[in-house]
């Protein structure tokens, strides 16, 4: 096919003399983002600089991969281990928080790196994935804890293991009888859609259910052939779940959130959760505060399906969790409580 033979004839973006040749930063932004290289990596893939290049008229795909001289700034509140992960590692690769489901990060590369991302002094290319003698050891730490009903492979991105990898790890936790349910946090589909083969949907299939959820932050990351990389998944029966950062310029708009969610639903991805973005070290440029995500929820709920309603989350900092963060429509009252509709007005629902 012509198109496979376009990508292969492209390579990832991975320096700064790359990123200048391509137009994606100017010649004298070069030392400044230099620095940001030597502490955070980058790649940008064919299909996402071919997005940038071709239909990203706001730069809200741009800005989500291209680095900035804004990441050369730490804020004091900014931290290596922003949502507390070390202290729930009992074993290498395994963050065991809540006690239904535990996180198995077994690789740490990806596809693709965001500027904004939360694990990005544990990601890029040479981080240490497990080796087999590891990964043995978190399979083995998740068979013994029998409270262990969903596993969930994060990283790094669970999807740029080879196929035959995540599948001796999906057959290895199908046989254990407490685990009910495989989730993939990745983001592959939207961002090296042709990485999503038959091999690899097969080893999504070895567990059932296997759900997997796709990150994606911008409805112009959604292109033709996203969209049927997402299908396919879909075809096979595998659930899917959008997860989204609100990024401040990128998608802090009702519009653009509006557009982005019910563009989800159309290709059969159900918004799961909207994120407050984390205090990881240089991304204070793309926080946006609580209040605005509330703001934007709020305009979305009444006018928009509830299909395309995720709810709004915080992972707060210091190992203490996720929780959602409103928008909040009730108030308790002396018989019952306060409710406020779409509209802001309030009613009394009484309880007796
Ligand atoms: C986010 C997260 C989960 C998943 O939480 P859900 O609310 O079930 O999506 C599980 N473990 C850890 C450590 C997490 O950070
Ligand atoms: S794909 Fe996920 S883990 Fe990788 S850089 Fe982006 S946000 Fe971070």
């Amino acid at each position: 096919m012509a198109r496979d033979d376009d990508l292969t004839k492209h390579r990832t973006t991975r320096t700064t003399s790359e990123l200048v040749e391509q137009g994606l930063i100017a010649p004298d932004q070069r030392s400044d983002i230099e620095r940001v290289a030597q502490q955070f990596a980058i790649a940008i893939t064919p299909s996402v600089l071919e997005t940038i290049a071709t239909r990203d008229s706001e730069g809200g795909v741009a800005r989500q991969y291209v680095p900035s001289a804004a990441e050369n700034t730490i804020t004091p509140d900014e931290l290596d281990d922003p949502i507390g992960d070390l202290a729930y590692t009992p074993v290498k690769g395994i963050i065991h928080r809540y006690p239904d489901r535990v996180l198995l990060n077994a690789i740490q590369t990806c596809a693709v790196y965001c500027r904004f991302c939360f694990r990005r002094e544990q990601v890029g290319p040479s981080a240490k994935s497990l080796n087999a003698e590891e990964l043995h050891a978190a399979l083995d730490y998740i068979g013994k804890h029998d409270a262990v009903w969903e596993v969930i492979l994060s990283g790094g991105d669970p999807l740029m293991m080879p196929p035959k990898k995540l599948a001796y790890i999906a057959t290895t936790l199908a046989e254990m009888k407490h685990v009910k349910v495989l989730r993939l946090h990745t983001r592959v589909p939207a961002a090296a859609p042709e990485r999503i083969t038959t091999e690899l949907i097969e080893a999504l299939r070895i567990l059932t259910p296997t759900y997997v959820a796709i990150h994606v932050n911008h409805p112009d990351e959604l292109t033709a052939d996203v969209t049927a990389a997402c299908a396919r998944l879909a075809d096979a029966g595998i659930p899917l779940l959008g997860q989204t950062v609100l990024l401040k310029n990128i998608n802090d708009r009702a519009d653009v959130l509006e557009r982005l969610f019910r563009r989800l639903i159309e290709i059969r991805i159900r918004p799961y959760y909207l994120h407050v973005g984390d205090k990881a070290r240089g991304t204070s440029h793309f926080r946006t505060g609580v209040a605005a995500g509330q703001k934007i929820m709020q305009q979305l709920r009444g006018n928009v399906s509830g299909l395309c309603q995720p709810t709004l989350v915080l992972d707060i900092p210091g190992g203490h969790g996720k929780v959602p963060v409103g928008p909040c429509y009730t108030e308790q009252a002396a018989d019952g409580f306060l409710v406020t509709d779409v509209n802001g007005n309030r009613h009394t629902y009484r309880e007796d």
